[in-house]
């Protein structure tokens, strides 16, 4: 990233204002984001964070934490779900998991105005701090699409901004339990942050990724991967 490149991208981010919405889940974009959002850590550790978008689904998400066991996970929950679903916040705190914020609900903030985006915001994170006992530490959007208002207000409400560096396109119809847990094993390397769903989707693909889930975590045990919370991860080392 040389300092012009830099420049250029915190100038889309602020001077470009509110409706230039970046869409970093295109890889070229969000490699360009890195220095102010964050995908992947830069840890020492062999660890890795394993998230999860999109739920709390009341349905799926027990089954999640019940396949995780004593592996912490970190979930990006949205904030009309977590108030519907005070219960499974709190089984997921106290298995050991981090909750963080997937915004209020799952529009796009192309589509929102600041006023709109800041309310939002601010509605998921009390929701989720009241739910979880901890204001969430970190704020990843629906479908990876910022507009300036998130960008700036993230950080203000104590959130930092965060996305991914391995995907397994594990809401698609087409995508096959096998190409779940290979695909997120090819991004498996100290300071990976995996995505993942647990709710939503196409018909049955939280299954698909509930039933990947075993095989990942061996796998990551086999190439000598721990799996983390993300403040964990992203802790420095003492
Ligand atoms: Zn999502």
């Amino acid at each position: 990233m040389t300092h012009r490149t830099g420049m250029m991208i915190g100038g889309i981010a602020t001077a470009a204002g509110h409706f230039a919405p970046a869409a970093t889940f295109f890889p070229p974009v969000r490699r360009l984001a890195e220095p102010w959002v964050l995908c992947r850590a830069h840890t020492g550790r062999a660890e890795v964070a394993i998230t999860f978008d999109d739920g709390p689904d009341p349905g799926y998400a027990p089954q999640f934490l019940e396949t995780l066991g004593k592996t912490p996970a970190t979930f990006f929950w949205l904030g009309t779900r977590v108030r519907a679903h005070r219960d499974v916040v709190r089984d997921a705190v106290a298995g050991g998991h981090e909750i963080a914020c997937h915004g209020d609900d799952h529009r796009t903030l192309a589509r929102l105005g600041p006023r709109a985006t800041i309310d939002a915001l601010t509605r998921a994170r009390d929701a989720i701090g009241e739910a979880a006992g901890t204001p969430p530490a970190f704020y990843r959007p629906a479908y990876g699409v910022w507009n300036g208002t998130a960008w700036g207000v993230a950080p203000r409400l104590g959130m930092q901004r965060t996305l991914w560096c391995k995907w397994a396109w594990d809401w698609h119809s087409r995508t096959t339990t096998t190409q779940i847990v290979e695909r997120t094993l090819a991004g498996a390397r100290p300071g990976a942050i995996l995505l993942l769903h647990d709710a939503d989707g196409a018909p049955g693909a939280p299954t698909r990724t509930r039933d990947a889930l075993t095989a990942i975590l061996e796998g990551l045990s086999a190439r000598g991967l721990r799996p983390v919370t993300l403040s964990q991860l992203i802790a420095p080392t003492p």
